[in-house]
């Protein structure tokens, strides 16, 4: 799916109008019914008709022939919903109408035109990488300063090939290729930014909307590219440090390969590429993380010839002292969110195993994403007939609640400024979570109790000593433990120092 963004300079305004429709009436309708475009859009039929032809045909939206709805649209309420559908009478009849679809192109469109509206994208460049659920282009903001504008662009292989097949997903109405897109996106970016303002090394997070992110260009060749580096066993050695770091923070990249970290000119490795992150307290955290490990080991071995006995382990190098997951969490992408996508995930990752078996066995052709012609409208008629009645039922309460969850949650992402993190970091973000932060929290408890402590003069004087004593002998037992712990942890930390310096082969690096 190219981004044709030449095409988007011709756009007027009520082309615009009506393309939002289409993107309004996505939210409870795969295909969107052409009477309900019309009643959104406020235009003619007929004009939102036309306008509707003309965007066809430059692929911002597929049309879809004879759908059945089981409702007619009557009126449009702007204040409160986005549609509002007469409930069926004892007279209900299903009628037959067409349809249209948003398609990649109009959504690339509709984030593009926000992203220009922010000031973020003024102008598209080249396209500098295509991944399998990814476009990433070179854009220009106002100041013409270059960035990266990832396009998430799921569902594109997998979703509709299983889809034309056995609809497996059909039940599972939030897993649209929009929403999983918007979905991964958000997830990139919030990642981005809390590793961004924790000081690892990833581009800067610029902006965000639907399933786009803009971020920082950085100038620098994938490890993939890359046939000598200076100094093998330092970049190695690095490498392994950035994935304890990411543990000791709480998190695992879970694609840490070759083509995911970009090496400067000077050697430091920058990382990239954030949707399937997951936390450490993640049921496969383990696997993740040492797939991660070995992923480096393999690729070092066989592009450098470089082997090395120093790897690190999970459980033994990756204990937690940040909460960096939490910090996520709070930041905009909610657990629920995070869940959501991962069940996607889970379910893509199977179908495309289901797709292998069938392929294997010779099945039918798969079809491409915009081929909405005639010879399919019989075939999606059936499948929008069924699904809109699924959608209907269930209605507006549960996919609005989804919709405004995933709006508010973007929004509270957007909403911290990233150029002036010094401003913003303690309004909007919390503090990260760490042994040191608990401590002091805890060491105030007592002063505050104090002063409650004064009115009860009337107790007797013994009373009160029995009650001074034992506080103190408590606070004398909680500082005991926490500085035996912080003892051991230094005895470990020293004598992991030490291991470490036996084994390395001489330029100080940890797992050189
Ligand atoms: P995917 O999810 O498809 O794997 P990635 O985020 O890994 O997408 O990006 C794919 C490619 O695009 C990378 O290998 C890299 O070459 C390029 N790329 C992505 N982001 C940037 C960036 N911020 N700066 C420079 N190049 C980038
Ligand atoms: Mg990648």
């Amino acid at each position: 799916m190219k981004l044709d963004a030449k095409a988007l300079r011709y756009l007027s305004a009520e082309d615009f109008r009506v393309l939002t429709a289409v993107e309004m009436g996505s939210k409870n309708h795969e295909v969107v019914p052409t009477s309900l475009i019309a009643q959104i859009s406020q235009l003619r039929h007929g004009g939102s008709h036309k306008i509707l032809g003309d965007l066809a045909k430059r692929n911002l939206v597929a049309r879809v022939k004879n759908i059945k709805c089981r409702y007619r649209y009557r009126c449009f309420d702007p204040l409160n919903k986005a549609s509002k559908f007469i409930p069926p009478s004892r007279n209900a009849y299903a009628y037959l109408d067409d349809g249209y679809r948003l398609t990649y192109g109009g959504y690339d469109y509709l984030a593009l035109k926000t992203f220009a509206r922010r000031g973020s994208v003024y102008s598209v460049g080249n396209q500098i990488g295509v991944g399998k659920e990814s476009d990433i282009y070179i854009v220009a903001n106002e100041e013409d300063q270059q960035l990266v504008l990832k396009l998430q662009r799921l569902g594109r292989v997998s979703f509709r090939t299983i889809k034309s097949k056995r609809d497996y997903l059909q039940k599972r109405k939030s897993a649209s290729w929009m929403y999983m897109s918007r979905l991964a996106a958000m997830k990139e970016y919030a990642f981005m930014k809390v590793l961004h303002e924790n000081g690892f090394p990833v581009p800067t997070p610029i902006d965000l909307s639907r399933h786009c992110v803009v971020m920082e260009l950085i100038d620098a060749f994938p490890l993939r590219q890359v046939d000598e580096v200076k100094n093998v066993g330092k970049l190695y050695s690095d490498l392994m440090d950035m994935i304890v770091r990411l543990a000791r923070y709480g998190l695992i990249h879970g694609d840490f390969n070759e083509f995911n970290i970009l090496i400067r000119d000077n050697g430091d490795p920058v990382l990239i590429d954030f949707p399937q992150m997951v936390s450490t307290s993640h049921a496969n955290a383990e696997f993740y993380f040492n797939r991660d490990v070995e992923c480096i080991r393999v690729f070092f071995k066989r592009r450098f010839g470089y082997e090395s006995v120093l790897y690190p382990k999970f459980g033994l190098d990756s204990n937690r002292e940040f909460d960096l997951d939490v910090q996520v969490a709070a930041s905009g992408f909610s657990k629920k969110l995070q869940e959501e996508l991962e069940a996607y995930q889970a379910v893509i990752e199977q179908a495309e195993d289901l797709t292998e078996e069938i392929d294997d066995e010779g099945a039918e052709e798969d079809r491409e994403e915009e081929d909405v012609d005639e010879d399919e409208s019989e075939d999606e008629t059936k499948e929008t007939e069924t699904s809109d009645e699924v959608k209907l039922q269930e209605h507006d309460s549960q996919t609005d609640a989804l919709v405004d969850d995933i709006k508010a949650a973007e929004s509270a992402l957007r909403g911290v400024k990233l150029h002036s993190n010094s401003e913003s970091e303690s309004n909007e973000d919390p503090e990260p979570i760490n042994n040191r932060s608990y401590k002091a929290h805890r060491d105030t408890a007592p002063k505050a109790t104090k002063p409650k402590a004064k009115p009860a003069t009337n107790l007797d004087k013994l009373a009160i000593k029995e009650r001074v004593a034992r506080a103190l002998k408590s606070q004398s037992q909680q500082k005991g433990k926490f500085s035996n712990q912080n003892q051991t942890k230094g005895k470990e930390k020293r004598k992991g120092r030490e291991v470490v310096k036996a084994g390395s082969k001489g330029d100080g690096s940890i797992y050189d």
